[in-house]
């Protein structure tokens, strides 16, 4: 019997999983999953490592399984399809570790209680990554969990560059930059050595670009500052997100169209970004092939905002050796990469167009002076290697 660790991704209206085999020096993918559509019309799936589809299941319309519907079903096939296995930890990704958890811990009440306190932070994402742990301690009390942080990252980011310029009492009071997607930097600065060393030890600008995007300044594979902020919203557009917006732009929305706080909180996380500017689709597969000029409007201003950030964290970081593109737009698309590539000229990056075209990972010409890359990221890997580590050292 094998020993295996459960990943744990769960959001407001869906569960990810993750189910990891532990080998000697390794982890290997058994299965991955979601239940999706936790209260409108839940589906279950379970691809195995080669993707093909090994169970799936639909509730029907209307349906309300819930979280803890779910996690029973995950949990029940999980004991069914592969009982050769036995789970010894589940790693859960948890959003925001506030100033606290400057790396993953395992978790027991008291921890679940202070992690609490950060749902007002981030009460989009929080409360629902705390469900299936409070849900696992009642009724597997015996079973290990450990909590990863998207924040945790960035702890080692100069207090300067955590700062906003408000008024002192507010910044001890937590109303600080904090930054996200912790857990796929920390990938990419894991597997960065294997690639390119020299920049390992350097100057590297990571663009985290999915459904989510920021960018991340590494020095010497720690985060010196970010494009996110207090919360997930702030930086670069995002599918369906703003990215960062004139402060004053909410007290206009405010005063003159008498927007309140969950009226513009809709609007700044779901109906902006790619979307909001095209008007046609969220989706960058589906902006590429329009011919609309709206389309070409939100890939222009993508585009512009994230030339915009290389400048800033290339001077926060005060040089720069590497650029490596990740998640689903920055491993998949060579158009984007182009021409934020071409973008980057003056920083000193020479694209290698048959290797973007190829997919990468290295897409710079050989002579280019800073190199970038295309590499995968694996967020979910990082916390099962985090969750074996931490109940493995306990
Ligand atoms: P993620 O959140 O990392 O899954 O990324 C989702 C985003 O990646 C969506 O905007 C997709 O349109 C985009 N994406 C995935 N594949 C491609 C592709 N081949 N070309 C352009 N964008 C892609």
């Amino acid at each position: 019997m094998a020993d295996a660790f459960l990943v744990v991704n769960a959001g407001s209206s869906s569960i990810k999983f993750s189910l990891y085999i532990a080998h000697a020096e390794s982890l290997g993918l058994a299965v991955r999953g979601q239940v999706e559509g936790l209260f409108t019309s839940p589906h279950f799936a379970a691809k195995n490592d080669a993707g093909a589809v090994v169970s799936e299941k639909a509730w029907g319309e209307g349906a309300k399984l819930g979280h803890a519907g779910a996690l029973d079903h995950i949990a029940g096939f999980i004991r069914g399809e592969l009982a050769e296995h036995r789970v010894v930890g589940v790693g859960h990704r948890v959003v925001h570790g506030g100033l606290e958890y400057t790396r993953p811990v395992r978790v027991n009440a008291d921890v679940v209680a202070a992690l609490e306190k950060f749902i007002p932070l981030a009460p989009l994402h929080q409360p629902h990554n705390l469900t299936p742990i409070r849900l696992l301690l009642e009724r597997q009390p015996g079973l290990a969990q450990v909590a990863c942080f998207d924040t945790s990252f960035h702890r080692t980011n100069p207090e300067i560059a955590q700062r906003f310029a408000l008024p002192a009492e507010l910044h001890d009071a937590g109303v600080r930059r904090y930054g996200f997607h912790g857990l796929s930097y920390e990938y990419i600065a894991s597997v960065l050595p294997q690639h390119d060393a020299q920049a390992a030890r350097g100057k590297t600008i990571v663009l985290h670009l999915g459904n989510g995007a920021s960018m991340c300044a590494i020095e010497a594979c720690a985060s010196i500052a970010s494009t996110m902020g207090f919360t997930a919203v702030d930086g670069l557009p995002m599918g369906t997100r703003t990215g960062a917006l004139d402060p004053g732009v909410i007290l206009y929305l405010m005063d003159q169209r008498g927007m309140d706080a969950r009226a513009i909180e809709k609007l700044i996380y779901n109906q902006s970004g790619l979307l909001g500017v095209s008007g046609i689709s969220s989706d960058m597969r589906t902006l590429l092939a329009s011919a609309d000029p709206r389309a070409k409007t939100a890939i222009d201003l993508y585009c512009y905002r994230i030339r915009r950030e290389l400048g800033s964290l290339a001077a926060a970081l005060g040089g720069l050796d590497a650029i490596v593109f990740t998640a689903g737009i920055g491993e998949n698309s060579a158009e984007i990469r182009a021409r934020v590539c071409r973008d980057a000229a003056w920083l000193g990056v020479e694209l290698d167009s048959a290797a973007n075209a190829r997919g990468g990972p290295r897409i710079s010409a050989a002579a280019s002076r800073v190199s970038a890359w295309a590499i995968p990221t694996n967020e979910e890997l990082m916390i099962a290697r985090h969750t074996r580590n931490l109940l493995g050292a306990a």
